[in-house]
């Protein structure tokens, strides 16, 4: 299945631009809009005790983290769980594959196979001292949702693949979103595997993925391996869904985000016998911009988070003369998001100039405020019925990448105070089992608007 290659015609606009069509898809989605699911998606159900026993069992695979999950990308543990995954899609009998950034696909045959499949997709990584449900709850969630439709004799129309992206929370090599940015066509194989450690030791995701044997032949790109929609599911790292009392949510969209890199140069020099007037204090600098993202946060009402901090030489004795930062600046409003950025631009500069620094500036990931597609979200939302509500997203996700390409939209479930990145992240038994449940319906039911719409679809 992974060597043909499929003709996009299903939804007739999967590409980079198809977004800016947004008229175009919202005239056909309008005709077909309905209050009920697909007759399959009515039909499903989940079993809730083995999504939740594989949660946990696929837990143990972490560094020591009391409580929670630390499984760095491309680390033994990521390769633990990776090993454990192919298993599971093997003894479903998935068509498996694992591509050059390492992200693995189990594609499993629909009633014709010539339509590119639906995907459910997340990720199995996590970040250190993170929660054991950011990611494996979505990757997880897909697994179960396919073995029900198998136990249930569920068959869609089109194939179905379950995706475990690589390197989603970008927490040891940056960027994040780092095998689906190359799917989605904003980044190449070859920049993924140059992707550096964020602890500086030199070492590169395709290096790392080597050596867990995890580079395979598999498809990259949508290009070359299209899909005709994705769905995800994802705990809420927010706290609406637990206010409104609803164990899951449709997500709408998701707010701005722009990541940075900072880097003051200054000058070596003793760090006791040094003058205070006439330093050149690279580390100062860092300090005073740290503070003034914070500030411009409350100023701009968006919010600023300072993710690394690099300083050197090493010693007790010197004075810092290069310090890089990263930090990330969200803003739901477009506008609002330039704004921050070029706020705080102006702010390097002027710290620069008072202790005598250089700058160097860099931004590394800008992902401006948007909406997933209507199609999507609805069967999302459909799925949801009244146990969900309508929600929006903080953060970026691999469903921020593939919604460039084609309809997408994601499941979130209640999480515990919204928590989220922490080893006190929670989700229940019963929500994770009903976000899986939307999920399955989700795609039943875009498997049904496909159908609606292209019914003698041949290729
Ligand atoms: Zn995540």
């Amino acid at each position: 299945m992974f060597t043909r290659s499929v003709t996009r015609a299903v939804l007739g606009k999967g590409s980079v631009g198809a977004r800016k069509n947004q008229s175009l898809r919202l005239t056909g989605f309008r005709a077909y809009a309905t209050v009920k699911n697909a007759p399959l998606a009515e039909k499903l159900s989940i079993n809730g005790d083995r999504l939740w026993d594989d949660i946990h069992h696929t837990a143990q695979w972490s560094a020591p983290s009391p409580g929670g999950v630390t499984r760095l990308c491309a680390d033994e543990n990521d390769k633990k769980v990776r090993d454990w995954f192919r298993d599971q899609l093997l003894a479903l009998g998935a068509d498996y594959k694992v591509n050059a950034t390492g992200s693995q696909f189990g594609v499993f045959e629909g009633e014709d196979n010539s339509i590119p499949p639906i995907a459910m997709g997340s990720h199995l990584d996590t970040v250190a001292t993170g929660g054991r449900f950011d990611g494996p709850l979505g990757v997880i969630g897909a697994l179960e949702v396919m073995r029900s439709l198998k136990e249930q004799g569920i068959k869609t129309r089109a194939p179905i693949v379950l995706i475990n992206w690589t390197n989603e929370e970008g927490a040891r090599f940056f960027p994040l979103l780092g095998s689906s940015v190359v799917y989605a066509g904003r980044s190449t194989v070859q920049q993924a595997h140059a992707a550096a450690s964020n602890d500086a030791s030199g070492l590169t995701m395709g290096g790392e993925l080597k050596k867990i044997g995890y580079v395979g032949d598999g498809p990259n790109t949508f290009e070359e391996f299209p899909i005709s929609a994705h769905f995800e599911i994802h705990c809420e790292q927010s706290t609406d869904l637990e206010k409104a009392g609803k164990p899951v949510g449709w997500v709408e969209g998701w707010q701005g985000m722009t990541w940075y890199d900072v880097i003051f140069h200054g000058e070596d020099g003793h760090a006791n016998t040094y003058p205070m007037y006439g330093r050149r204090d690279a580390l100062t600098g860092a300090a005073k911009l740290i503070c003034e993202l914070e500030k411009l946060a409350y100023e701009k009402n968006g919010a600023s988070t300072v993710t690394g901090i690099h300083s050197r030489p090493w010693g007790a004795c010197n004075i810092q003369s290069k310090t890089k930062i990263t930090f990330c600046l969200m803003h739901k409003e477009a506008e609002g998001l330039e704004e921050m950025g070029k706020a705080i631009m102006e702010r390097v500069k002027s710290i620069a100039s008072l202790h005598g620094l250089e700058a160097e500036t860099d931004r590394t990931v800008h992902l401006l405020p948007g909406n997933f597609w209507p199609e999507a979200i609805d069967c999302v939302r459909r799925a949801c019925g009244d146990k969900g509500i309508a929600s929006r997203t903080g953060t970026g996700h691999d469903s921020t990448m593939t919604t460039l390409l084609c309809p997408t939209a994601m499941v979130f479930a209640r999480a515990k105070d919204g928590i989220s990145h922490s080893p006190k992240e929670w989700t229940s038994k019963e929500d994770c089992a009903e976000s899986a449940l939307v999920l399955g319906k989700a795609v039943l039911n875009f498997d049904d608007y496909m159908k609606q719409k292209a019914p003698g679809l041949k290729m």
